[in-house]
């Protein structure tokens, strides 16, 4: 059976490269272009389990509890305890030990509580993939891949298990993580769509392959599953996915330093009280050694801060699952506590300052404006020119470019409980909602206009474009994306009854800047007919010669509760920059609506595009990160940039991002939010992700980082001091020649009830 066969071991060992893509569909018993039945999934499911690397046991719990003892500061205490023991004071010696024990086994016990809740944490970020089962799309949890699945590949996926490819478009990938090679590589199939390589073709260059733990940064592609799990490459070197939870932050980092220091510190002091108080006449009868021990080691547990560690750690932790439950994953420790010193918040618009629920209402076509009626997804409402309805048969232009917002478009709008919503891009699913207004058909028309090929949109190129076959034999492109994309590849247009007619550029711009003004986010859309031979479509053929057929524009309105939030922000001293794709004018409307506060200087909110970002030199940038409120337009690499430029003025950056390209500036930014929605290239750079995309988590992220920092400053700032306190009383007593005001196993007492509160 060769479902059976592909985990054996000579299948297993198979040169996938080396086979032709049919043979690697028979031997793996599945399907190119309709993949698995689920059935059949279920099966292999069964039978070989889950597509997850195994997770190394960790180190046995009393081995963690041994190693609570392994701080320099509690084996002084332990070595304090043994010289009492060494000189016959048992009682004196049972109860140092005793109580560095108890100590540990509570820090013991709250360590092993934090780290539960923080490894939960890091289960509950799964990665999902899309395959391709009994010939329908679904997205599914990456673990539960099996040898045989099609899996289908865009820009920000992780690859989720090793593939052979069957199909690419531009697909690059970078597999730095199995290579080392910095740079993606491009994956290619050659001419015949199907290439087979030499059988000792070295990993690195196996064009027809893709291979678990990469990442796509650029195109598409699928391909079929060849190994999951420890069986992939990746699985091979690492048989053991290490998920060690590193509970080091800088402030634990400074902490430990200063442990080291003070460690000499209080040794010296000890020395110091030891020789003093030999030096002192004692009693007959009386040791002179023994005398001086008690004040040593009085001081030397005295100084010791033996609960600190601890409470750092469970603070840190606290913090990190009370973030999760406001829905914000910390993935990097060290964020909460950088959170709490945020300056700077860096958002992007679409979906995280705004509800990302579009509604067309105003569409210019044809010389002409409409208005639409209706709210959200829901297809009730009509198309009104002077605000009477009007039917779209009476204007073929309106109607073709409600057209192509409908087949131009990758996303769907589905019924369930009650509602209307979207499977895929908001921004696809409001075309799709006005086009039903006007009694168009998604279903019937992708029936009568297949699709021949596309591109799919990329925020780099600001549009989409799709080829499609006529009812009447022909071929036609359709392209949709924003103004400045679209209508410079235009030289002509439609006048309301579709007769060709000259772009009107500025009544154009006119009504783009009339819809942007009330923060609608406007689409144009275009066709360009193209030879019957032509069956692919590339960026090449919409260089120019496109028809325009009109505007789009829908509002999306800002989330209630993100207003709040930007509010609460500035009033806490952090400045709120939005950072988008859109227009300038919408971003603009969208940031006064949100009460944006302008910056120091300026009488009315800053905006600047990418383009004039990109002429600034480095002392215009800084001035303009400072003074910009607004940056439209900005693309993703352009981030970057703004994210270093603000660093450069001193600030604390957080930074939010979804795409492929975004992750270079979620890892320069302090703190890299990612979006739960987002790409897994993006969640992997960031240091928090944002289960419910909402700018007012960020918010509660770093309400709470502020409040960790305070508490594990308080913690740090009550402790020492009183250990400090006491170590000087009994150096001081020593050195005037009192008695000692205070016993060594008072202070423990004292000691252990303030880390235990
Ligand atoms: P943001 O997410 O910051 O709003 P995007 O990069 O998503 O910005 O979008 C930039 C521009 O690209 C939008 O203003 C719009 O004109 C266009 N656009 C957005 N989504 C699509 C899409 N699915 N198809 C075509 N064009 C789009
Ligand atoms: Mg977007």
């Amino acid at each position: 059976m060769p479902a059976t066969a592909a985990n054996d071991v000579d299948v297993a060992e198979q040169s996938w490269h080396y086979l032709e893509r049919s043979k690697v569909a028979t031997t793996l018993e599945t399907n190119l272009e309709t993949g698995l039945e689920p059935t059949e999934v279920a099966n292999r499911q069964q039978q070989f389990g889950s597509n997850e690397l195994t997770v190394k046991a960790g180190k046995p719990a009393w081995l963690k509890f041994i190693l609570q003892f392994n701080q320099p500061l509690l084996i002084i205490l332990l070595s304090a305890g043994l010289i009492k023991a060494l000189i016959g004071e048992w009682l004196n010696a049972s109860v140092i030990w005793g109580v560095t024990t108890t100590n540990a086994i509570i820090s013991f016990v709250q360590e092993a509580g934090a780290e539960k809740k923080i490894d939960a944490l890091a289960k509950a970020v799964t990665t999902e993939a899309s395959v391709i089962r009994g010939g329908k799309k679904l997205r599914v949890p990456s673990k539960e891949l099996v040898v045989g699945d099609l899996v289908t590949l865009t820009s920000g996926d992780k690859v989720p298990a090793d593939l052979r490819l069957v199909k690419v478009r531009d697909l690059q990938i970078d597999e730095s993580g199995l290579t080392g090679e910095s740079v993606a590589v491009e994956k290619e199939l050659g001419q015949s769509g199907d290439l087979v390589l030499p059988e000792e073709t070295p990993l690195a260059e196996r064009d027809n392959m893709a291979y678990a733990g990469s990442f796509v940064t650029f195109g598409q592609g699928s391909g079929i599953v060849i190994a999951i799990a420890n069986k992939t490459e990746t699985g091979k070197i690492s048989q053991l996915l290490d998920r060690h939870i590193d509970l080091t932050t800088p402030l634990t980092r400074k902490f430990n330093e200063f442990s080291q220091n003070w460690l000499l510190f209080v040794l010296g002091m000890a020395t110091l009280t030891f020789a003093v108080r030999l030096g002192r006449p004692v009693p007959a009868g009386v040791s002179a050694f023994k005398e001086a021990v008690e004040p040593a080691v009085a001081l030397i547990v005295g100084a010791i801060p033996e609960g600190l560690p601890a409470v750092i750690t469970v603070t840190l932790a606290v913090g990190v699952s009370r973030m999760a439950t406001r829905n914000a994953i910390v993935r990097k420790l060290p964020a909460v506590e950088t959170l709490g010193g945020a300056t700077v918040v860096c958002s992007d618009k679409t979906g995280t300052l705004t509800e990302n629920q579009m509604t067309v209402q105003d569409i210019y076509s044809g010389g002409k404006s409409y208005s639409v009626t209706g709210t959200g997804y829901s297809p009730e409402g009509e198309i009104q020119l002077n605000q009477l309805p009007i039917s779209v048969s009476q204007s073929p232009t309106l109607q073709e470019c409600l057209q192509a917002g409908l087949i131009c478009n990758d996303s769907h709008l589905e019924f369930k409980n009650d509602n209307w919503i979207v499977i895929g891009d908001p921004t696809e699913g409001a075309l799709i909602a006005a086009g039903k207004k006007a009694e168009l058909s998604q279903q019937v028309l992708e029936k009568s206009m297949p699709r021949l090929d596309s591109i799919p949109f990329e925020s780099q190129f600001q549009y989409m474009a799709t080829l499609h076959k006529t009812p009447t034999g022909g071929k036609v492109l359709y392209a949709k994306g924003s103004v400045e994309s679209i209508l410079s590849r235009c030289d002509s247009s439609l006048d309301t009854q579709g007769n060709p007619a000259e772009v009107d550029r500025e009544q154009t711009h006119f009504s783009v800047e009339e819809m942007a003004k009330q923060g609608l986010r406007v689409l144009a859309l275009a066709k360009k007919v193209v030879p019957e031979d032509q069956n692919s479509v590339d960026h090449a053929d919409l260089e120019s010669g496109l028809i325009f057929l009109g505007l789009q524009g829908m509002i999306d309105p800002p989330r209630a509760e993100a207003i709040a939030a930007v509010q609460a922000c500035q009033t806490a001293g952090i400045q709120v920059k939005m950072i988008t794709g859109d227009h300038i004018a919408t971003a603009k409307a969208i940031a006064r609506r949100m009460g944006f506060r302008k910056t120091k200087h300026h009488r009315d909110l800053v905006a600047y595009t990418g383009a004039q970002l990109a002429e600034m030199d480095k002392n215009q940038l800084a001035e303009a990160v400072q003074a910009g409120s607004v940056f439209a337009r900005v693309a993703p690499e352009q981030k970057l940039r703004l994210v270093e430029a603000l660093q450069l003025q001193g600030e604390i950056v957080a930074m939010t991002g979804d795409g492929v390209n975004d992750a270079p500036a979620l890892k320069q930014a302090d703190i890299g939010i990612a979006m739960g929605s987002g790409t897994e290239v993006s969640k992997e750079a960031a240091d928090m992700i944002l289960t419910d995309d909402n700018f007012a988590s960020i918010e509660c992220a770093i309400e709470e980082g502020r409040s960790v920092y305070k508490n594990l400053l308080k913690a740090i700032s009550f402790i020492l001091p009183v250990n400090g306190g006491e170590s000087m009383t009994i150096l001081l007593s020593t050195l005037l020649g009192r008695e000692l005001p205070i016993l060594s196993l008072q202070i423990l007492w004292l000691n252990m009830l303030n880390s235990i509160k």
